[in-house]
């Protein structure tokens, strides 16, 4: 019988999900089934719960219901639970359990498909709201010499540093205190780009030889990446951690390591 498996969200349509796990599973011959399903705002619960009754095996959450997968799982992993949120629900006999792949994913395409090493390196996280909070943990773990995290509304940063035990290599930085700090990575974990709007990042920040990330994928350069070119820094957006997680979703869910390069090349290929 056909595994099935669903991205929900709301909206969901512009999910590339399906795509990328229709690909893994051609790598391994896998036989699976993955459809994106649109949740009404307050629907999560009744449209997951509705999905596992039809002998689903799993499902990947986005916007805007991570947390609400966080409270939904019956069991979450270490991660999940550092960041208080679910992106890959897998479906068992006697419980639902809790994963996030969006930190270890960053953290992999930055590492080793940008070639960027994190270890040692001073780190700028720009926001405070799901994404950002997801892969903290993650960038941790890589053993930056600091981590800030800066934010708008700058009480919202000062609570993720609070909640974590990495005082020493984490912490807050008001948007106004940034124009002394100079950083190797940054990036934008903000919904800035949706809205084609700047970060408050000023371009003093980016260091000579600077990556400048921004999660958000779509055609040509954020108005963070547009200022990142323009100080000389490296630019890429979030395409890979898009299929980074997938592959480690993936991997919870089948026990096979897909080969992210070809997926990732296909992608920017159907993105033309
Ligand atoms: P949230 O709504 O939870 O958080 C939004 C954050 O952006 C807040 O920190 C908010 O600041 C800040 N913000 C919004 N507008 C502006 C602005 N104009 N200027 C400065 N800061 C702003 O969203 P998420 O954290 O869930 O998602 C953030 C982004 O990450 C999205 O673009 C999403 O698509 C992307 N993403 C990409 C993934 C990938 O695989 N590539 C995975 C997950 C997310 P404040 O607190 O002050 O309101």
């Amino acid at each position: 019988m056909t595994d099935r498996y669903a991205v929900i969200g709301n909206p969901v349509a512009h999910s590339r999900s399906p795509e990328i796990h229709a690909a893994f599973a051609r790598e391994f011959g896998e036989d699976i089934q993955y459809e994106r399903l649109l949740a009404t705002p307050s629907g999560f619960v009744e449209t997951v719960e509705a999905f596992r009754n039809s002998g689903a095996s799993g499902a990947n959450v986005t916007l805007p219901f991570k947390p609400e997968a966080f409270a939904y799982a019956g069991v979450c992993t270490a991660r999940a639970e550092r960041g208080k949120s679910v992106n890959t629900l897998q479906f068992e006999s006697d419980q639902v359990v809790g994963d996030n792949t969006d930190g270890v994913g960053l953290c992999r395409d930055i590492v080793s498909n940008l070639g960027q090493p994190l270890a040692g390196t001073r780190i700028l996280l720009i926001g405070a709201g799901g994404a950002a909070r997801a892969v903290v943990g993650a960038l941790l773990d890589c053993q930056p010499e600091i981590l800030a995290i800066t934010n708008r509304t700058p009480a919202k940063a000062q609570l993720i540093v609070a909640e974590m035990d990495a005082k020493k290599r984490f912490c807050a930085v008001a948007p106004a205190e940034l124009s002394t700090r100079r950083f190797d990575v940054l990036i934008n974990a903000t919904s800035a780009s949706l809205t084609a709007s700047l970060p408050m990042v000023p371009p003093s920040c980016f260091d000579k030889n600077a990556l400048a990330y921004d999660m958000m994928y779509g055609k040509g350069l954020t108005p963070f990446l547009a200022l990142a070119a323009s100080t000389g820094a490296r630019t890429a957006d979030g395409l890979g951690m898009l299929v980074e997680q997938a592959a480690e979703a993936f991997f919870l869910w089948r026990g096979k390591r897909p080969s992210t390069g070809p997926v990732l090349n296909l992608l920017k290929q159907n993105s033309q």
